[in-house]
């Protein structure tokens, strides 16, 4: 068998293997998310309201425009860190994951792809700086048929006139900037549709009703009203009419993140269960003897390796330029189905506590459902694999 020689440098690196900057930003972000986040956890599930506070220190640590370049007041890191950063506080809370997960993955990475300069040092800067972002597509009638919106802008002089309601805005209680999707023409179909940068104290523009959900429940999720919604025509994003491929290109993205969560899920609950099974006593010693469920440990443990490595994986081919649109699909939709897939076993190794809210992992379980929903159902992620593994046929 024929081998290629590579030097020490060229090597390629084993998918694990993170240098010294990513182990201490990963260190610091799972000592705060434990120590700091932690504690609040159960209230916030319960009251289903994010402690702000603690959205305060997330920008404070800088976890909240990770890939900004400090020339905007960001960290400059990278994706892959953003990444990171989403699995850490998401093994914690996978409300405090999205929050961070949206500011960074779909926000901050439209203004950065797309933002002209002007846009790039004014919203960016402020989202480094105390402003959450949110990201506005969905609508009550066009979820995964996003691009059948009916949100409409109409041009008045020099501003953009827009009329609409959003739906399930992820940060909409938190958020001061919204990217947010409109059509300018609805008889041209995708070809209308286009992306705005709507703030939250423009005339017309209101936050709606809160959704009571099952999982996530600190996270807000929001309709957004908007009546005669004036917006300057300096706020448009990228071009004209190529707002569906912002949606599209940002949520490619936003998929690896929603991975990230997933995996900060499964390995959340799996801790619980794996230190639990060492202390419940059942026929005169800890479960954890019963080879039952040293399998069902080892199992998990398996799925959540996997799981690790196609979020990493994909995380570092968007870093690197390559094509990642069919591994970003897979993650996201392994990752949710191994994220439920686990929290729901760790219910049954509690046991009848675990079926009760006075433990900690019936909530892992609520969590994981969102995984399988938003940025794209899994039977949309499984269409996308389809056709690009299928070549179009
Ligand atoms: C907690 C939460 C947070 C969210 N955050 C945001 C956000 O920040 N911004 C935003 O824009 N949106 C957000 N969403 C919306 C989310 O992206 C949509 O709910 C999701 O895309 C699904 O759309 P839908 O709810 O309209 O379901 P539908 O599109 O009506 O789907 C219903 C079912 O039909 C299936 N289905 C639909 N079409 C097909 C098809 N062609 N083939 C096979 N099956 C199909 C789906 O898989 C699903 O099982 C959020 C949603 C939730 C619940």
């Amino acid at each position: 068998m024929s081998q290629v020689a590579t030097s020490p440098a060229e090597t390629p690196q084993p998918l694990v293997a993170l240098t010294e900057d990513e182990q201490l930003f990963r260190e610091n972000i799972r000592q705060f998310a434990d120590e700091t986040v932690r504690p609040h956890v159960k209230e916030m599930d319960e009251k289903g309201v994010f402690e702000r506070s603690l959205i305060d220190q997330f920008f404070q640590l800088g976890i909240m425009a990770i890939e900004t370049p400090e020339q905007y007041g960001g960290g400059g890191g990278t994706f892959f860190e953003a990444i990171l950063a989403v699995e850490e506080l998401s093994r914690v809370d996978a409300s405090a994951g999205v929050i961070v997960d949206v500011q960074n993955t779909l926000v901050a990475n439209a203004f950065l792809r797309w933002g002209t300069e002007e846009q790039k040092k004014k919203f960016l800067g402020k989202m480094a700086t105390g402003t959450v972002g949110a990201y506005a597509l969905s609508e009550a009638g066009s979820g995964s048929d996003a691009f059948a919106l009916t949100t409409k802008a109409e041009l008045k002089g020099s501003d953009y006139v827009l009329n609409g309601r959003k739906l399930w805005i992820t940060n909409g209680k938190e958020a001061g900037i919204f990217i947010l999707f409109a059509t300018i023409d609805p008889s041209a179909g995708y070809k209308g549709i286009t992306a705005f940068v709507v703030e939250k104290d423009f005339p017309g523009f209101s936050v709606g009703k809160k959704e009571d959900k099952l999982g996530i429940r600190a996270s807000s999720t929001c309709e957004l009203i908007l009546e005669d919604c004036r917006v300057p025509k300096e706020n448009v994003l990228g071009e004209v009419g190529k707002g569906y491929k912002i949606a599209i290109e940002t949520l490619n993205e936003g998929r690896i993140g929603i991975g990230a969560q997933m995996l900060g899920v499964a390995r959340g609950a799996w801790e619980y269960a794996v230190k639990y099974a060492q202390e419940r006593k059942q026929f005169g010693q800890t479960i954890s003897n019963f080879q039952g469920i040293q399998f069902q440990i080892a199992q998990m443990a398996t799925e959540i390796e996997a799981v690790r490595m196609m979020v990493y994986n994909a995380a570092r081919m968007k870093d690197a330029g390559m094509n990642f649109v069919k591994e970003a699909a897979m993650t996201k939709l392994f990752a949710s189905q191994v994220a439920e897939r686990v929290s729901s076993l760790c219910v049954e190794i509690y046991g009848g506590y675990g079926f009760t809210r006075d433990y900690p992992v019936e909530k892992y379980f609520r969590d994981s459902k969102i995984g399988k929903i938003y940025e794209g159902t899994s039977n949309m992620q499984l269409a996308t694999i389809a056709k690009l593994v299928m070549g179009g046929k």
